[in-house]
């Protein structure tokens, strides 16, 4: 089966082909412009590739929930001129094949649930740190409700140098105290500079810990993945492993080693997204299935 797979970010839309499988066929990166531009030069590559459906991992806010209004929709994002664009409609309608949308954070969720790093396990959380602070959650279905979740801006308290955070929305939400420029304002240089052995570090670790413990009791996953660029730093996995394990205090069932198997970083690297994409196409293709036969 070929399927087309997007991941639609705010610099560039990476488009793929390839199987059920997962296995990439073709790949072409096409810059973020605006709508009409980016969105044809996307038209332009899927219409001689016969995909059999399509999925999109989207940069948010964006309607997945098929039962909202704008369902398929951006809504309002600061990306000049992409609020209210009816991306799932407009691929839809030029493609003539069924095509399904989501974050791409619970879209990352998928892959490594499906090939990746939690394919062992029923139930898996990601969680990107970097410029941005987000998380997906995938249970055999991807998490959405109301809008979908917003796991960035969960509220934190601050640490003991007294951080205010820098979200212009919560100031200490985990975003505002542990995002790639969060990190930069504390520490009054880029966080790729900052020395590993810096106390900054711990309380870095010690903030992303609280918000997995929170994470940990409201939805009980078996496996947590952290990606993006801030866990490019890959000391800070034993921190928050530590932590973790101390604020856990013995309440849930963790060994020390268990916390290390549990809270890891993504299996499929840069393909995550990719390979995410082309999961939700299939996911979306049999969903349309069972919805026709029943
Ligand atoms: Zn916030």
């Amino acid at each position: 089966m070929i399927l087309g797979g997007i991941e639609a970010g705010g610099t560039k839309f990476v488009c793929v082909v390839g199987t059920g499988k997962g296995e990439i066929l073709k790949r072409k990166v096409i810059p973020t412009t605006n709508p009409e531009e980016t969105l044809n030069a996307v038209i332009t590559f899927y219409r001689d590739q016969f995909i059999e459906g399509l999925g999109i991992a989207s940069f948010g806010p964006v309607a997945v929930n098929p039962d909202h209004p704008r369902y398929g929709s951006i809504l309002a994002t600061p990306k000049a001129g992409w609020a209210n664009t009816p991306i799932l409609q407009i691929l839809k309608d030029a493609l003539g094949c069924p095509v399904a949308i989501d974050t791409d954070v619970n879209v990352a969720a998928l892959a490594e649930a499906e090939k990746g790093k939690a394919w062992d396990v029923k139930t898996c959380l990601y969680l990107t740190i970097g410029t941005g602070v987000g998380g997906g959650y995938y249970d055999g279905e991807l998490l959405h409700g109301r809008l979908h979740p917003e796991m960035g801006h969960i509220l934190l308290p601050t640490g003991k140098d007294d951080f205010k955070g820098i979200c212009p929305f919560h100031g200490n939400c985990l975003e505002g105290l542990i995002s790639g420029p969060a990190i930069e304002a504390r520490a009054g240089k880029k966080a790729q500079l900052l020395e590993e052995d810096s106390p900054i570090w711990d309380e870095v670790a010690e903030t992303i810990a609280q918000g997995l413990v929170n994470f940990q009791m409201v939805l009980s996953p078996e496996r947590i993945i952290l990606g993006g660029g801030v866990m490019h730093q890959k000391h800070l996995f034993p921190r928050i492993h530590k932590a973790f394990y101390r604020l856990i205090n013995g309440y849930l069932p963790f060994t020390e080693e268990e916390v290390e198997c549990h809270i890891v970083s993504p299996g499929l690297g840069d393909d995550t997204g990719s390979v995410g994409a082309l999961m939700l196409a299939l996911k979306g293709l049999k969903q349309g299935q069972s919805a026709f036969e029943g």
